[in-house]
């Protein structure tokens, strides 16, 4: 098997990577200022990137129901951080897949500029997630085989990026994994591993970052280290990004902060 057709087979498996779109540049610098509260200035600030109107999600398992979205509304602006919080079990996870497009809402509907991504088929909404949405998952979305190096080449590749090797080795540095570049993800630790996953949902500059509990496992200096990564990396692009976060201290420094309380969202 050719190189080219193991990446698209792991790829099958691991749909969580994003290709470049292009876009116009920003100006402000995340690095001299919080990462959190210094979204870049653009000129379509204010517009959202999306917006998802009466959200509902009814699991069914027999003849039990859950329903883990009652009516959710969402926007995110632009070039913004929102934080999201919200108890154990309010529906975060739920959320993020459906905003992702890896699930489909019961109801309602997800503009995503514009576009309303429930009426997408599953291999339109995959094609969405690859070109614009970079993911990093609770439990984790590395490849487990591969190195954390080769987790991030992958992404550039399968999006047809040059010089990937370097590229995968920058990010990684950025984020502080110099000395990890070759672990697998089982030799990393839960901290690791998500920063690898950070690096993977960047690679390729989406335009829209969905996070869930990204800072969870990092120490202070190291999740901010990591959002200023987020930043800087949307700097040139203006990156959207929903954090899903326990952590009262981050969320409250995001711009815009919402609270998911039994499936509805409410503002901060
Ligand atoms: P959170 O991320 O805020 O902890 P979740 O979105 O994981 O919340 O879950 C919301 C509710 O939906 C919970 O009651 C959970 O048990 C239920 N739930 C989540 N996923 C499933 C599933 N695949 N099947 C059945 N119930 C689920």
């Amino acid at each position: 098997m050719t190189l080219t057709a193991l990446y698209a087979r792991v790829a099958r498996s691991y749909p969580m990577t994003s290709a470049p779109t292009t876009s116009a540049p920003t100006t402000s610098d995340p690095l001299t200022s919080d990462p959190l509260t210094s979204d870049p200035t653009t000129s379509d600030e204010g517009a959202s990137l999306v917006e998802a109107r009466d959200l509902f999600k009814i699991y069914r398992e027999g003849a039990v129901e859950t329903v883990a979205l009652r009516g959710a509304d969402l926007v995110l602006p632009r070039h913004a951080v929102t934080s999201l919080v919200g108890p154990s079990g309010s529906g975060k996870s739920t959320l993020i897949a459906i905003l992702a497009g890896l699930s489909l809402p019961s109801a309602g509907q997800v503009l995503f500029d514009g576009e309303d991504l429930t009426r997408f088929d599953e291999a339109g909404r995959a094609r969405l997630r690859a070109r614009r949405i970079g993911i990093v998952l609770q439990r984790g979305n590395l490849v487990p085989f591969l190195t954390a190096v080769e987790n991030v080449e992958l992404a550039l590749k399968l999006a047809g990026g040059r010089r990937a090797r370097r590229r995968s080795v920058e990010l990684l540095r950025e984020l502080g994994l110099a000395d990890r570049l070759n672990h697998l993800p089982r030799r990393l630790s839960g901290g690791e591993a998500q920063r690898v996953s950070v690096a993977v949902a960047l690679a390729n500059q989406p335009d829209l970052l969905l996070a869930d509990e990204l800072t969870g496992e990092l120490d202070s200096a190291t999740a901010d280290r990591v959002m200023r990564v987020i930043m800087e990396s949307g700097r040139q692009r203006g990156l959207t990004v929903l954090l899903v976060t326990h952590n009262q201290e981050i969320a409250a420094r995001a711009r815009h902060r919402l609270r998911l309380v039994d499936g509805v969202v409410v503002a901060q």
